[in-house]
């Protein structure tokens, strides 16, 4: 039953990228398909590969699949797709024309812990890609099916979001939750997806609800290696934190700002 409604669901969805007249018709009706899918909101996937007709393959079986896809033909425009938007999962090609795919997942991970599935042509460059030393969490070998890629795709996210997000805790740290073993920012049941500077900083206020900290001190908390350029980003990491924070919840602005001091975290959270 559940995959004859999702055969479904692809091809009406294909008619209606197809088709400009029938789209609005069709809007209603995908509308109602859409119950039917397990992924309310469509996860959203980089894939970084510079071979156009892979690159198609990749990006039809996933949009196929659901997912939201974004590609990106060289590293350096992936890094840029990946500081302006929140990705899932990133796909990431070893072979780039600008820089390896090793060097992209080693800029990523300096600030994102997001899962990244490796393609690579070499059987020889497996070991590397899921060691230590790069990281990845998994790598599909050149060539491959795209339904095997979407699979490893749907695995890889399922493990991710297998472990139960800790329920929030409405007290005095409000609906904010530090996992630390994670890394992760639960607000208001949203796992926040923020850089290790943004997470930091929010442990440091989440700790002290109400304290102010100056941006000095949010450069200490933030770094392990602080230096003078930071203390003047730091306004900038609390900009995009309160923009992640607003995203979970609208209408609320959870880090105050005191002119000339710094910010803190609020002590008392409205009734929500
Ligand atoms: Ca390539």
């Amino acid at each position: 039953m559940a995959v004859l409604n999702r055969d479904v669901a692809e091809t009406i969805l294909r008619a209606a990228a197809l088709s400009e007249i029938l789209n609005k018709r069709l809007v209603i009706i995908t509308s109602a398909v859409q119950t039917f899918t397990p992924v309310e909101m469509p996860a959203k996937i980089l894939i970084v590969e510079d071979e156009p007709s892979i690159c198609e393959n990749v990006v039809y079986a996933l949009e196929a699949d659901g997912f939201a896809v974004t590609s990106a033909g060289t590293g350096r425009k992936a890094l840029e797709q990946l500081e302006a938007q929140d990705f899932s999962l990133v796909i990431l090609d070893v072979g780039l024309p600008d820089m390896t795919g090793f060097e992209v997942c080693k800029t990523i991970r300096k600030t994102r812990s997001l899962p990244i599935l490796f393609l690579t042509a070499r059987s020889s460059e497996v070991d590397r890609v899921v060691g230590l030393e790069i990281g990845g969490d998994d790598y599909v070998l050149k060539p491959f099916s795209p339904r095997e890629l979407v699979a490893r795709v749907r695995a890889i996210l399922r493990r991710v979001s297998a472990v139960p997000l800790p329920a929030p805790v409405v007290d005095a740290a409000g609906p904010l939750v530090i996992d630390e073993t994670r890394c992760q920012a639960i607000y208001f049941g949203t796992a926040l997806n923020l850089s290790r500077y943004e997470f930091r900083m929010l442990k440091a206020f989440a700790a002290h609800p109400g304290r102010v900290f100056s941006r000095e001190q949010l450069m200490d908390q933030a770094s392990e290696e602080p230096d003078a350029s930071m203390e003047r980003t730091v306004d900038t990491h609390v900009k995009t934190l309160r923009a992640r924070m607003r995203g979970a919840r609208e209408g609320l602005d959870p880090i105050v700002t005191h002119r000339g001091m710094g910010y803190s975290l609020l002590e008392t959270w409205p009734e929500v």
